[in-house]
Parts: structure tokens; sequence; C-alpha cells
């Protein structure tokens, strides 16, 4: 399949299709690929809470939750690092961190209190294109938490903590 869209940096090789396509990590060197649409992708959402603006780096993540059945390691599984802790997850259960051992980027999060779901990071996600539609977030949780210079985003459902019931902070 040859991209067909303005790729991000590094991953040259990225793709989709009608209803999958590819995550890369910055460097390249860890390569996903999971669906577009149900069953296998679970929902779209930002997240506010304090650790998710540690991980990012940033101010929010943006995620997508994809069932594991229908998650694809295209390359890179074995340059992936872990990182886990719990004491800081809604749940109190482990919350696991997967990142790209070279570049550093965190490409998904496993949830002891989820199990059978991985959450991705829309960032990585090589067509741009499904930022703005398929994979638009629709909701955003623990709004408690977010800076005050951003403001709700039209059309998405707002949450003050968590989104998602028996389920660890994503
Ligand atoms: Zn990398
Ligand atoms: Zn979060």
């Amino acid at each position: 399949m040859s991209p067909s869209f303005p790729l991000a940096s590094g991953a040259s090789d990225g793709w989709s299709t009608e209803n999958e396509a590819t995550a890369t990590c910055f460097c390249g060197a860890v390569q996903l690929s999971f669906p577009t649409e149900g069953p296998g992708l679970k929902g779209t959402f930002v997240c506010h809470c304090s650790d998710c603006r540690k991980i990012t780096a940033s101010m929010f993540a943006s995620n997508v939750t994809i069932d594991n059945r229908y998650l694809r390691h295209i390359r890179g599984q074995d340059n992936l690092k872990t990182f886990a802790q719990s004491h800081t997850i809604g749940s109190g259960q482990t919350m696991t961190n997967y990142f790209c051992g070279t570049c550093g980027t965190l490409m998904y999060r496993v949830g002891a209190a989820y199990p059978g779901y991985s959450v991705l990071r829309i960032g990585t996600v090589d067509d741009f294109e499904l930022h703005e539609t398929k994979l638009r977030p629709r909701l955003e949780q623990y709004t408690k938490r977010r800076v005050r210079w951003l403001k709700p985003v039209d059309g998405m459902r707002q949450f003050r903590g968590m989104a998602f019931r028996s389920q660890s902070k994503l």
C-alpha cells in the first residue's frame, strides 16, 4: 500500500485503508496497525488527568481504545520498553506503558483493571486526516484537571472525572 496522505515525520511508510491504519513512533522503529471502526475500535477520548499531562509532556492525551484481538505489531515489538505503576491510577490497579526504546514515544497503555484492551495515542497515527474524522475524540475526561486556558471542545461529552466505569484511569 502506498501512502496517499501527508505523513508524520520519520514514519515514511505508514498507510491507511477503509477500516485500518498504522501508528508509528517518532523514529519509525515501532509500527502498529489497528482498526479504525468497530468492533475492534472501542472509543476515542481526550484525557486531562495529571498522569496524561506527565506522560505526554503536554497538557492532555488523545486516546483510541483498541481490542487487543485486533491490534497488530507490524515491527518493533521487541523494541518496546515498559513502565508500570499503580499509585496514581484511579482503579488502584497497575497501568503499564509501552514506549519505543529508541525514541521514547509512548505507543499504548494497558490497564490491569481493563483486560483485553490497549489505549493507543491518536497522535502516533500516521494518516493525520483520521485525527479529524474517524479518530476525532468523542469525549473529554478529567476536565477538572484541564488547563484553564483550554475550553471544552464543541460536541465532545464532558466528564469531570473518569468517563468509564470499572476501568482504570486511561
Ligand atoms: Zn521510536
Ligand atoms: Zn489520563
